[in-house]
């Protein structure tokens, strides 16, 4: 069991906070809290206790007051959720392995996907698959653009080659282009 330290009540009821979003409407009014973990909503008038309580019975998270200042700091660093930016890049290397290995995007949707990435870093929030699809089209207007711009710096002749196959399974067809070129004359 994983073990966060609180030592007061005022601490224990702002570190729920870390765990939570809360969400607001146009007009700035908390509609709900969202849990950074596992994306669960509750209503706005939900006490703290059962955010905390969710915590506990979700995610394991156990609050308790007689460990050494030491591991406070070494808990409390393991489970406070990622910034923005350190969520991203694992995000980034996630989609890397989606798109080199080819799999498929509801992947991060799966069970013993999630269970996998939970178990070696319960920090990471794994992002749904249409912020894995928006990601991968980003990824792929970035390279095209970097291949263009290495096409152009091209001071040798280049030789195309093509190839176009049909998947046997899903009738989708496939065109592929070889490039051979000489960098160095
Ligand atoms: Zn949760």
């Amino acid at each position: 069991m994983l073990v966060h330290d609180l030592n007061e009540k005022a601490k224990a009821a702002s570190d729920v906070w870390d765990y939570f979003q809360k969400i607001t409407d146009e007009n700035n009014i908390l509609k709900s809290n969202k849990c950074r973990l596992c994306n669960t909503t509750f209503a706005a008038s939900c006490a703290t206790t059962t955010l905390r309580h969710h915590l506990q019975k979700k995610h394991t998270i156990t609050y308790t007051s007689n460990i050494s200042n030491n591991q406070t700091k070494l808990t409390s660093y393991r489970f406070k959720p990622y910034t923005k930016s350190e969520q991203s890049h694992i995000t980034t290397n996630l989609v890397d392995w989606i798109t080199v290995n080819l799999q498929p995007f509801k992947i991060v949707e799966q069970v013993e996907f999630k269970k996998l990435v939970h178990s070696l870093d319960p920090r990471y929030i794994i992002p749904c698959r249409r912020t894995i699809k928006d990601n991968v089209i980003i990824r792929f207007t970035d390279s095209k653009k970097n291949i263009f711009t290495y096409l152009n710096s091209f001071t040798s002749k280049i030789a195309l080659t093509t190839d176009i196959w049909t998947c046997s399974i899903t009738s989708q067809s496939y065109l592929g282009i070889i490039i051979h070129f000489i960098t160095n004359l």
